[in-house]
């Protein structure tokens, strides 16, 4: 493996592209220069030459929800209950991280960061637990890596029960100076007043700031309960970018996903392994929501798209007994975030001129080029991975 800083242009030429945010296939060469796509064309061929001939070149993909610092304790707890293993404070995940050094810490992230950009990924949304020190943790551990990061923090004093909202509101802007926005765990570990205050502290600070919503049935219900409304109704209501899961939506939840332009993250994976559900696919690609796909837990499951995207397009078929868009699938995993607001903080760019170049491109696998990315392709199969000016060349 070569990584080059590649100031010099070049052509990707004799592939089939996939371009725009529909993933249009197209026999095209790509002229890029100093990280920015200058032109597609079938007859550009200027500077050095990348051939891509039997391949199919793609943007790089987008993990839209990970949590790289339980990256130490991989497959640890693996069949407990949801809580037993990520409930904040006392989830078996929460008591390893704060027991691991730093050092162990960072080297395993690193080692995840790396398995993430060499399997096409070049942008992550991680929720980072730690505060202030937990993110810095983690940008140590990026440091070297050619990945683009969109760090999302928390705060133990968000989990009181009866929360000192000064301090919350320190704690936040602490946060906002050395990450990208705020993420807390769910609504059933914050009172509403924390979740409103971070909502508008990032709304004030032009941050991002996202929430796990919708994971269990038991969430959906609790919330019910006590407030007569579901955790999707209260994180739109709120004002947050970005949710997680909506695996078990009820009621109107879809439609006001849909309104609203909150994002949606998908974690099927994820949902699988914690036996909490399985998002309701059909109807969300149905009625016009685009949701994005996420790996969640590294402690669950390993940060590869391929293997999402695989496992999706499998149990889609398995569910509902008939096959899913191979297409709209590999969007989720790509440009489906462009369609979004969320997307100008985190920057992916489809296939098109003016545009930074974030491809993959990879050996094609078989005729259907959707198809081969979702079923077919391994790590083993990506001849370069471009991120901006960075370019890596597997040989
Ligand atoms: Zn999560």
């Amino acid at each position: 493996m070569v990584l080059d800083n590649c100031l010099v242009m070049f052509t990707i030429a004799n592939g089939l592209i996939l371009k725009g945010k529909n993933l249009q296939p197209s026999y095209e060469n790509i002229l890029i220069d100093d990280g920015i796509i200058l032109e597609i064309n079938k007859d550009v061929f200027e500077g050095e030459i990348i051939d891509a001939e039997g391949c199919v070149v793609f943007p790089s993909f987008l993990n839209g929800h990970t949590h790289i610092g339980d990256s130490i304790i991989k497959d640890v707890g693996y069949g407990l209950s949801l809580d037993e293993i990520v409930k904040p404070p006392n989830g078996i995940k929460h008591i390893s991280l704060l027991e691991s050094s730093d050092k162990d810490l960072v080297d395993n992230m690193r080692d995840s960061l790396w398995e993430m950009f060499n399997s096409g990924t070049t942008h992550f949304i991680d929720y980072r637990e730690g505060g202030v020190k937990g993110v810095k943790l983690l940008k140590s551990a990026i440091k070297d890596v050619p990945i683009s990061s969109i760090i999302l923090g928390r705060d133990e004093s968000f989990y009181r029960d009866d929360p000192d909202l000064r301090e919350v509101k320190i704690a936040v802007r602490k946060l906002l100076k050395y990450c990208d926005g705020i993420a807390p765990s769910g609504f059933g570990e914050i009172q509403s007043e924390v979740a409103d205050l971070i909502v508008g502290q990032c709304g004030k600070f032009n941050k991002m700031c996202s929430i796990h919503a919708a994971e269990s049935v038991f969430c959906q219900e609790d919330s019910l309960e006590k407030y007569g409304k579901s955790e999707v109704e209260r994180a739109v209501e709120c004002g947050f970018d970005q949710i997680v899961h909506g695996t078990n939506s009820v009621n109107d939840d879809l439609r006001l996903i849909l309104d609203s332009g909150v994002n949606l993250v998908l974690c099927p994976r994820s949902n699988a392994a914690l036996s909490v559900g399985w998002p309701p696919l059909d109807r969300i690609v149905r009625c016009g929501i685009k949701p994005i796909l996420g790996t969640d837990n590294v402690m669950l499951n390993s940060p590869f798209m391929f293997r999402e995207l695989e496992f999706v397009v499998k149990m889609y078929s398995l569910r509902y007994g008939v096959c899913v868009s191979s297409r709209d699938l590999v969007k989720m995993a790509t440009t489906n975030v462009c369609y979004n607001d969320v997307n100008q903080r985190v920057g992916k760019c489809e296939i098109g001129v003016g545009n930074f170049s974030q491809l993959v491109v990879a050996r094609q696998r078989s005729r259907n080029p959707y198809l081969s990315i979702v079923n077919r392709l391994q790590t083993k199969d990506i001849i370069n991975i471009i991120n901006r000016d960075n370019i890596h060349k597997f040989y």
